[in-house]
């Protein structure tokens, strides 16, 4: 009989997760490695949004006139420490190269066979995990000041639009019948009513780690310190000191997969994207469903253990110390969109590490110089979206059926 494939997976955030999971109901012996516990980086923290359609990337035509203005406003939801400008320039200059047309509609192209069926997969874990409640089916709300501020998003919906989101546009009384309690500035909505939203990113990561454990999988808290080859195959990890074995490894390390990889001279422009979230236990007033003040960029999420929310884009690295002032301005966009809120008792802020590309698109699949090596990080603004079919497609591309999707847009090699 043919003994199961043993897969190390480096990284217990909701990327990994889901490799791992999918790994396991396909027959693979997994162990997910974390120095942490399962989805206490950056997963823990995310906004909740799962948003299936959001294949537009980040670098827009559009948004890139909107960049000089939002660095030069301190209050904007972007910010790059003077510090940090050396480090951050060539990777705003690959992402500056990544808003030519012909390159944004490849990426679109890509996200879009990535993300399809994103919450269909999210669903298929969790019922298998008894956890359906996670996931809530009540749509988002995008909200606009007025007609010429939606205008400067024309193209990014477009683009959605045209990949099948559902979208509708909506005027002040078809905002007040959703969301009563939004502030009368924002005349213009978006209401998108086939996305969804996770209630407790947390939770949720944790109903991951307990399925691969029912599947017979090993969850261990321990810090990989490298990859280990035999000639160019890579056969394992060393972690706390000590050499693990393995078939296969995936890489899922988030915001600090890249230096897991330099040491074999793959080198990808992976850069945290620092963001920040705010919880209000007691706001008492609640939406349905996730609101995003387009001015601001923020989700204004409802979960069961309150009002998130979550936002801003600070670079600056993995190491650097948090930064209040960046959370502070959460509840500043809170207050713009729901005035009455209670923002007396917010928890002590949180932090996380998007793990983000210049082309908007992941690290996944298999690296072809290396036989045995997988990736799954870099996914960005959509990390818990994207995580239960990045999880599916690497699951299928490594133990089979071969997916229909494929993966040369996501090669690590791109960057080379
Ligand atoms: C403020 C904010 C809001 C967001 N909102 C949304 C949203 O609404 N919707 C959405 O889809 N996405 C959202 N995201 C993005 C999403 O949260 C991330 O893309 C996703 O969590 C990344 O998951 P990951 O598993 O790749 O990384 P992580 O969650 O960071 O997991 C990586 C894990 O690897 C571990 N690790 C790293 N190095 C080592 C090592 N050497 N040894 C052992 N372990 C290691 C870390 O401890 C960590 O647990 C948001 C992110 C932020 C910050």
């Amino acid at each position: 009989m043919q003994q199961s494939p043993r897969v190390i997976i480096v990284g217990a955030g909701v990327v990994g997760l889901c490799v791992a999971w999918y790994l396991a109901r396909a027959g693979a012996a997994v162990t997910v490695l974390d120095r942490t516990g399962p989805g206490e980086g950056t997963s823990s923290g995310n906004a909740g949004a799962i948003s299936a359609g959001s294949v537009a990337p980040l670098a827009m035509p559009g948004v890139l006139k909107q960049v000089p203005g939002m660095l030069l406003d301190p209050k904007g939801g972007l910010y790059i420490p003077t510090g940090y400008w050396p480090a951050a320039l060539p990777w705003l200059w690959r992402f500056v190269l990544s808003a030519r047309p012909d390159r944004v509609q490849a990426i679109a192209q890509a996200m879009a066979s990535l993300l399809h069926g994103a919450e269909d997969r999210h669903r298929e874990i969790l019922r298998a995990e008894g956890a359906e409640d996670l996931i809530r089916d009540d749509g988002q709300l995008y909200l606009y000041r007025d007609a010429d501020h939606l205008k400067k998003d024309d193209a990014a919906w477009a683009l959605r639009r045209a990949h099948g989101l559902e979208m509708q546009v909506l005027d002040r009384a078809g905002i007040m019948a959703l969301e009563p309690m939004v502030d009368a500035a924002y005349t213009v909505g978006v209401f998108l009513p086939r996305q969804g939203h996770c209630v407790n990113p947390l939770r949720h990561a944790r109903t991951l780690a307990r399925g691969i454990e029912r599947m017979g999988g090993t969850i261990r808290r321990a810090t990989v310190e490298a990859l280990v080859t035999d000639g160019p195959r890579v056969v394992g990890v060393r972690a706390d000191g000590e050499t693990l074995q393995a078939d296969q490894v995936v890489l899922a390390a988030g915001a600090w997969s890249a230096w897991l990889l330099a040491p074999l001279g793959i080198r990808v422009p992976l850069e945290s994207q620092r963001g920040y979230h705010v919880m209000l236990p007691d706001p008492g007033v609640m939406p349905t469903r996730p609101l995003v003040p387009a001015d601001r960029k923020a989700f204004i999420t409802p979960m069961e253990e309150g009002l998130r929310i979550a936002g801003t884009v600070e670079f600056g690295g993995t190491e650097a110390p948090p930064n209040a002032a960046r959370a502070a301005l959460l509840l500043d966009d809170l207050r713009k969109v729901l005035p009455q809120a209670n923002t007396a008792d917010a928890k002590p802020f949180w932090m996380g590490h998007r793990p983000c590309l210049p082309d908007s698109l992941p690290v996944m699949g298999p690296v072809r110089a290396h036989p045995g090596l997988w990736c799954a990080f870099g996914h960005g603004h959509l990390g818990l979206t994207a995580s239960a079919p990045s999880g599916a497609l690497i699951a299928a591309a490594m133990l089979g059926p071969v997916p229909n999707t494929d993966l040369t847009p996501f090669a690590a090699e791109r960057f080379a």
